[in-house]
């Protein structure tokens, strides 16, 4: 079936729990999501879904991906929509880079293609295994005693994987993560995210200091020869996140021995196509793999949390809950939570049922 219409909605979505500030006064309210519908020429539809964290968090904007939407969306109407490699090529041949523009037009195809033949986004992408995925909580950089305040309160709800922000003054980090690491159960996992605030000294400081605590390291440093400089000083896992954004990066670092462990951003690397073979690529490394996005809610959620799900269970480090981030929803969608875990909706593609209502009107749209 060949692709008879491509329309774009915006959905502005709120954060629950306020403003959520980085490092150097950036900070977002909330998402400013992009929908993308594709309808086939029998009527049949599929919904993907790409917010990026405000301006400041990957090379994305939202104006920017609509942008670029609205100039590659004319360009794909009467392919077929069951060829998303090919289509994924096509994109790559017609727009040079903004992965970030092309990730809600893949996940539609992943949508309908699984809409089409019955099967979920996890059996298409290799076959779930169990039914849920572990979440994990961030604790965004407050002083010590809060965030401890915060990990239990996120303990008390199930949750047994905690992210430490980290990034700002190395010696306030360290005791961001000794007051957690004190707070919360011993076998609660810590991940310290410094999402590529320290340089290399820094790192080593925060490295010698917090040896005796056991916890993961996640992107310490922004540039890929940073984060190998201090390969050999980290005694423990060490993970790349804003680093992984293509396949090549991935090759890279395995050749230079550099990870331990990655997380996959669906918008970062272009869709679930992408993200899937990096993925693939992880696994016959044995790496340790957490799959989210930058941003979004039901639908940009059902779609990174089944290709975790299809992630062989004893790789998988975590994911998040975007649509339980946002006071908005723009689909019904069977999540269950419990004991920090998310069991996921059973239904064809993505699984979920989008609120066209919840949507508006879309801001562009083409068809033959
Ligand atoms: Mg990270």
């Amino acid at each position: 079936m060949t692709i008879t219409s491509i329309s774009l909605f915006r959905q502005w979505q709120p954060f629950r729990d306020g403003t959520y500030r980085c490092s150097g006064g950036r900070s977002a309210e909330g998402f400013d999501s992009t929908i993308v519908e594709i309808v086939t020429g029998d009527g049949a539809a599929g919904y993907g879904e790409m917010a990026p964290l405000g301006s400041f968090y990957d090379p994305a904007f939202a104006e920017g991906a609509r942008a670029a939407m609205r100039e590659l969306a004319p360009k794909l109407i009467g392919e077929k929509a069951a060829g998303i490699d090919a289509i994924s090529r096509r994109m790559d041949l017609l727009l040079k880079g903004h992965p970030y523009a092309k990730s809600a037009v893949d996940m539609a195809l992943w949508d309908l293609a699984g809409r089409r033949s019955g099967l979920s986004l996890a059996t298409m992408t290799g076959g779930g295994e169990g039914d849920s995925v572990p979440l994990y909580r961030s604790l965004a950089q407050e002083m010590p005693e809060a965030m401890a305040t915060r990990a239990r309160k996120y303990i008390a709800e199930g949750y047994r994987r905690l992210q430490v922000k980290v990034g700002l003054d190395v010696r306030e980090d360290i005791e961001r993560l000794e007051a957690v690491r004190a707070a919360v159960p011993s076998d609660t996992v810590l991940f310290c995210d410094a999402n590529g605030s320290w340089g290399t000294a820094e790192t080593r400081q925060f490295l010698a200091a917090t040896r005796a605590i056991d916890y993961a390291l996640e992107q310490p440093c922004a540039t890929y020869e940073e984060n190998l400089a201090i390969r050999q000083a980290c005694d423990r896992p060490l993970i790349l996140d804003e680093t992984i954004d293509s396949v090549d990066a991935l090759l890279r670092a395995l050749g230079d021995s550099l990870v331990d462990g990655i997380t996959i951003k669906l918008a970062r690397v272009g869709g679930l196509t992408k993200a899937r073979l990096i993925r693939d690529v992880a696994v016959a490394r044995n790496l340790k793999i957490t799959i989210e996005d930058t941003g979004g809610a039901e639908i940009d959620t059902a779609a990174y949390s089944g290709l975790l799900l299809s992630t062989p269970e004893g790789l998988r480090q975590h994911t998040v809950d975007f649509h339980n981030w946002v006071t908005v929803s723009n689909a019904k969608a069977d999540f269950r939570i419990a004991g920090g875990r998310m069991w996921l909706p059973e239904g064809p593609g993505l699984g979920v049922e989008v609120d066209r209502l919840a949507l508006g009107e879309p801001v562009f749209s083409c068809s033959t």
